[in-house]
């Protein structure tokens, strides 16, 4: 009797809030068709001038070096601290900010790419009656309308998909998405809505099919993380903040208080990490927002503060663009191990993520190949059997640390609250610990509102509400088709220069190099599939850029979309630079190799290239080792027991194929595991054999054998193998 009543309260209780949240949806429809999608309130105009250039790095570092004392000093060059440093400047105040390797280096260049409120905080927040996680919420679901609004170049909103495979969290889930349209008002980007079985399959066809009940679509914002960050720091550096890049903080300088007798922090010795040379920074105020590495520079303040943040890493996986719709992501609320992964598309290809671990604190976090096959496995679980999800198939991989702050009273890194916290220590260092990228804007005005109050700072209110960042002025949709016909630009290429620079895609496009070709007019492709050209390496190092890294991982994002495609376009890139930076041969040596290295262990190259090698136990039937031998010896005419460069080239002329020796070096390269210039019989049959279980897939080296022996006649009938790119 008591279970009934129970029951029928829970059903009652329940029935009457879905009734009230679709009420209130359906006047939230309304609105969002009768007014304005977005909205936000600007704040009051700035009044500082704004240059319609920004200095170059070499000018920054010698403003740094010849002011006698800025207000404020920013520590940190992600979107926490480009953002302080904007939010300060276009108060009034002299800033200046210090990042040790390059603009975005850090977590703020390896997110998921979500501009977002955060569904899951406000089931939370719900579900444990949290007004603080309410709160958060609320914050970032503003924030996000405000990105949104100051970028529209580098954001948009993107629908995501909740797919749903039981009945009764159909309207479990509805009522939950339907509140999170509700709390961002009229904020709300777009109306979440509620799709079929078939609807869903026909938006996501590559969705699994049994057992699937429906699904329910709602809105977030995507954007391109370590361009946006770029674009906070030169927008910061037009409004006259003195920023550089690879100047490190080596320790605080303190002086006494005259009035308290206490030691204050006073600025920062520091060094230019590219020339070595030190110098010291003076400023009223010294914020610390170095993310993972906040408590580094807590403890150059005072040894024996304990720390507040608790990192955990998160790994990303990119897979090839056909794994997902173009504009639809597809959001797994809980995962195998109770974690969220999204899968989104994004820059043309498709994001898998995040894992979610507790980790130390490094420059150079290295993603493994058990987070790999995590994010692979949980994949799978959404996918229709007919996508076969290949390992080889992981274009990138990269490892971010969040900088989460410690709540004493959890146990585990998942349940630590994303809320920022922000802190002056007794010698006054301003401390700005936790958030996210989303925030970054709230957390900045917090942090130098803070400031102001502990320096007596003579500043007023924030500015950045509705402050638009740099490329946004003049950017509309249709830019650019201008580009397409006053620059003979492939429209591939001016939507990718549209989406990245904004209103300064012309000076891109200005600076683009006649092809030859009857179409494109200009624009030379770094490498072939990718819409970024060599006039964009150009226009990097006037963006601070200094490093081939920072052309391949930020400035392009090549690194992070496929590590082959990068190390490609590197020889390129290296000379490029070299011409605009004076590089000597040494110097484009160090910077090719130091690229590699950090596509190899950073952007997943080690562990793609890892999927050859493990494989040594070559797992091919007789009969496949038979056909593949009769193939490699088409090339090896003469039985040495291996292949070289001129053995493909032999064959090649003998189809008419023509290739250049440069890339023919390249593809050797790819399966030539021990390096000594030549494919062996055993290397080969382990790429086969690689390939058959989908550990790796697109070598060009068997595509290439495979059309050989296709064209010389010689074709045999393959059983169906699993087979990898095209094979
Ligand atoms: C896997 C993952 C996914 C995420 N996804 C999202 C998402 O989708 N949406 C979202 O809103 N948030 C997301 N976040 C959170 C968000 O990315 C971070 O909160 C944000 O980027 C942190 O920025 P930050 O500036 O505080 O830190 P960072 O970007 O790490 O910047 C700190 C900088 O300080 C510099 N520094 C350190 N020490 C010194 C020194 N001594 N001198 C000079 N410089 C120094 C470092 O080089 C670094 O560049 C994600 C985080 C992770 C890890």
């Amino acid at each position: 009797m008591a279970f009934r009543k129970a029951v029928k309260g829970t059903v009652l209780i329940g029935g009457g809030a879905i009734a009230t949240v679709f009420g209130l949806s359906q006047f939230s429809q309304y609105r969002n068709k009768h007014g304005t999608l977005v909205y936000v309130q600007a704040a009051e105009p700035v009044t500082v001038p704004v240059k319609n250039y920004f200095p170059t790095r070499e000018q920054q570092l010698l403003t740094l070096q010849s002011t006698s004392e800025f207000d404020v000093l920013v520590i940190g060059g992600g979107a926490t601290g480009c953002g302080c440093a904007l939010d300060a400047v276009t108060r009034g105040l002299k800033t200046a900010l210090l990042e040790r390797d390059d603009f975005s280096s850090g977590t703020s260049s390896r997110s998921t790419k979500l501009i977002h409120g955060g569904v899951r905080y406000l089931q939370k927040a719900i579900m444990k009656l949290d007004f603080e996680q309410y709160k958060m919420v609320k914050e970032a679901l503003h924030e996000r309308a405000n990105l949104l609004e100051i970028a529209p170049h580098l954001s948009a909103p993107l629908p995501i998909m909740l797919p749903v495979y039981k009945w009764w969290q159909l309207p479990y889930y509805w009522a939950g998405i339907k509140l999170y349209d509700l709390v961002a008002g009229n904020q709300c980007l777009k109306s979440s809505y509620v799709l079929s079985k078939s609807r869903a399959l026909e938006y996501f066809p590559m969705l699994r099919k049994d057992k699937l009940v429906g699904a329910i679509v709602y809105y977030d914002g995507q954007h391109n993380d370590a361009r946006m960050n770029l674009a906070i720091a030169l927008t910061a550096a037009r409004y006259g903040a003195a920023t550089a890049n690879y100047t490190e903080v080596l320790r605080l300088l303190k002086s006494t208080d005259p009035r308290s007798g206490k030691a204050r922090v006073c600025g920062a010795r520091c060094r230019d990490v590219l020339t070595g040379q030190e110098f010291d920074v003076k400023a009223k105020c010294v914020i610390n927002a170095t993310g993972p590495f906040t408590d580094s520079v807590r403890k150059m303040d005072d040894q024996e503060v304990p720390n507040i943040c608790q990192p955990s890493a998160g790994v990303h996986i990119v897979m090839p663009g056909y794994y997902s719709p173009d504009n639809m992501g597809l959001l797994d609320p809980a995962t195998s191990d109770g974690r969220v992964i999204f899968f989104l598309p994004w820059e043309k290809m498709t994001i898998a993520g995040t894992t979610d671990s507790p980790t130390d604190v490094t420059s150079h976090p290295i993603p493994t190949e058990e987070d790999i096959n995590f994010i692979l496995s949980e994949v799978r679980n959404y996918l229709s059997c007919d996508v076969e999800v290949r390992r080889g198939d992981v274009l990138a991989a990269w490892s971010g640390i969040r900088p989460l702050v410690t709540d004493p009273n959890s146990k585990d890194t998942q349940s630590i609250s994303r809320n920022h916290v922000v802190a002056v220590s007794d010698s006054g260092l301003v401390t700005i610990a936790g958030g996210k990228w989303t925030t970054y804007r709230a957390m900045a005005q917090d942090t130098i509102d803070a400031a102001i109050q502990a320096h007596g700072l003579n500043a007023g209110s924030s500015r950045t509400v509705g402050l638009q960042l740099e490329g946004a002025e003049y950017w509309s949709p249709t830019l650019y088709i201008r580009l397409v016909q006053d620059y003979g630009l492939e429209s591939e290429v001016a939507q990718h220069l549209a989406s990245t620079y904004g209103d300064k895609a012309f000076e891109v496009a200005k600076i683009a190099q006649v092809t030859g070709k009857r179409w494109p007019i200009v624009g030379k492709r770094l490498v072939s599939e990718f819409p970024y050209i060599e006039a964009e390496v150009v226009y990097g190092v006037k963006e601070y850029a200094r490093t081939a890294v920072d052309m391949i991982s930020r400035r392009t994002r090549l690194a992070f979309l496929n590590v082959q495609a990068a190390e490609e376009a590197l020889p390129r890139i290296v000379d490029i630079m070299g011409k605009e930076l004076n590089w000597n041969e040494q110097k484009k040596k160090e910077e090719l190799e130091a690229a590699k290295k950090f596509l190899y262990y950073e952007m997943g190259y080690k562990v793609k290239s890892d999927q050859l090698t493990d494989s040594s136990e070559i797992s091919l039937v007789p009969s496949d080792i038979e056909r593949y031998k009769k193939r490699f010896h088409m090339f090896d005419k003469d039985k040495k027991g291996f292949i070289t460069i001129l053995d493909v080239q032999r064959v090649l002329e003998s189809i008419s194929v023509q290739i250049d020796e440069n890339t023919l070096h390249d593809i050797l390269n790819e399966v030539d595991l021990n390096k000594n210039g030549q494919v062996e019989l055993n290397e080969f049959l382990q790429l086969m054999s690689a390939i058959q279980k989908g550990r790796v897939s697109g070598s060009r080296l068997a595509v290439l054998m495979k059309t050989a022996e296709e064209n010389l006649g010689q074709r045999v009938v393959i059983p169906v193998d699993r087979s990898g790119g095209g094979l």
